[in-house]
């Protein structure tokens, strides 16, 4: 059989009619090019949009109480498979056989941890099937069935991460993630107009930008790639421009870099976090262990975390900042709570045991007069906590000081 490629459309690339062209188009191509297309796509548009998935959540809120997570799951899951069969409809007025399936239809198997499920497993067979009678099968990203049957959504970004794992699961040769930017970033192209668009990037480094904010493909979805050795392609809905090339990184990967090579690729961000500074009372031993095992229990994940006998700190989503308040006030903790804060990171698998990449960070920032609260490191990255007010002159910053702006591609191995 021909060779399966795996192309995910993101929310904006199937909102109109005139996007659905595109859409379109690069399924021809693929065909054209001797490929067996598999689509995946994800609800039309953004908030405000009529069946856009934040949409969809603003119905039931305006409800008022708390709907059940499963009743949630259901509602949310009717926003790509309205995309499934406007699109599927779309093709076949162009003559060609599409088949529409939801999530559950397509084989994907879930856990039942309802609005933020994992995929276990992909049944393949019924997607092969329609492949092998020679149709076009265009599956509803985002959702699959838990163990009892029930719908259920993968969170936000969820599309990615269905095509990601049916394309390890169909053995596919390539997955092409189409989205309303030309491809991975040297930084997002809201906050840095001149940001350049990496030809080549490895798994781990568009993984690593990922985790640290770069919304552009899910984690999980390029985890998922990378263990498949399934290349991914991020490419641009609107034009034929190449995108950036997802893969391993060929004989330079884990090796030393040349001088000339990048300390850094990217620039990322992430916005709406609360930072928590705590200083245990004198004898409190055991306080970084009682801290995190509330937090734990209430299922608030932090990061930045930072523990030392006289000072804790951790950074956590904004929206959870009451309820780790209550935490720390029912628990009695000396603490200070500081919301509008933004994380931005310096990323680059080529920084690791590259001298003065600190340095410069600390300086890029410091001339631009932005206080830096707290940071954090790893081998391939450094994150800043800035003021939220400051964030977009953080990366800006940082994209300077790498000198990552341009027009012309990058190449990266
Ligand atoms: P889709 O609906 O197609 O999944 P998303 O909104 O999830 O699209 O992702 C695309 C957005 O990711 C872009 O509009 C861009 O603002 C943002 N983004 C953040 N960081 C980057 C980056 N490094 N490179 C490209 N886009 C980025
Ligand atoms: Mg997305």
């Amino acid at each position: 059989m021909r060779e399966i490629v795996v192309q995910k459309f993101g929310g904006t690339s199937v909102a109109t009619l005139a996007a659905r062209e595109h859409v379109v188009r690069h399924i021809e191509r693929a065909l054209a090019e001797g490929s067996r297309p598999v689509v995946v796509v994800s609800a039309m548009g953004r908030r405000g949009d009529p069946y856009a998935t934040d949409t969809l959540i603003d119905l039931i809120e305006a409800v008022g109480g708390h709907p059940e997570r499963r009743d949630l799951d259901l509602l949310l899951a009717c926003g790509e498979v309205i995309s499934t069969v406007v699109l599927s409809q779309t093709l076949r007025e162009r003559g060609h056989n599409a088949l529409a399936f939801t999530g559950a239809q397509a084989g994907v198997v879930t856990d039942d941890n309802h609005g933020n499920a994992r995929i276990l497993r992909v049944e393949p067979e019924r997607i092969l099937g329609a492949v092998a009678d020679g149709a076009i099968p265009v599956i509803a990203g985002f959702q699959g069935r838990g163990p009892s049957g029930e719908t259920t959504t993968l969170g936000r970004g969820g599309s990615d991460t269905t095509a990601a794992a049916l394309a390890v699961a169909l053995g596919a040769s390539l997955l092409e993630v189409f989205t309303d930017v030309e491809g991975v970033k040297t930084a997002d192209p809201r906050l840095a107009p001149d940001a350049a668009t990496l030809e080549q990037v490895t798994y781990r480094e568009v993984a690593e930008m990922a985790h640290l904010g770069a919304k552009v493909i899910h984690p999980r979805a390029v985890e998922i790639a990378m263990i498949g050795q399934v290349p991914v392609k991020v490419r641009p809905t609107e034009s034929d421009a190449p995108g950036t090339l997802v893969c391993d990184g060929g004989p330079q990967e884990g090796l030393e870099r040349s001088a000339a090579d990048k300390a850094v690729t990217g620039i990322a961000h992430v916005s709406d976090r609360v930072q928590v500074l705590i200083t245990p009372k004198e004898g409190e031993d055991d306080a970084a262990v009682r801290l995190f095992d509330r937090l734990g229990q209430a299922l608030i994940s932090v990061d930045m975390i930072y523990v030392s006998p006289d000072r804790i700190a951790f950074i956590a989503e904004g929206k959870e900042g009451p309820r780790i308040e209550g935490i720390l006030q029912y628990e009695g903790f000396d603490y200070q709570l500081r919301s509008e804060v933004a994380k931005v990171s310096a990323v680059g698998a080529g920084m690791h045991g590259v001298p003065g990449v600190m340095a410069r960070v600390t300086s890029a920032l410091a001339d631009t007069d932005i206080p830096i609260l707290q940071t954090t490191d790893s081998h391939a990255n450094i994150s800043c906590l800035v003021p939220e007010a400051r964030v977009r002159d953080a990366v800006l910053a940082l994209h300077q000081e790498f000198e990552l702006a341009g027009t012309a591609s990058v190449k990266m191995t």
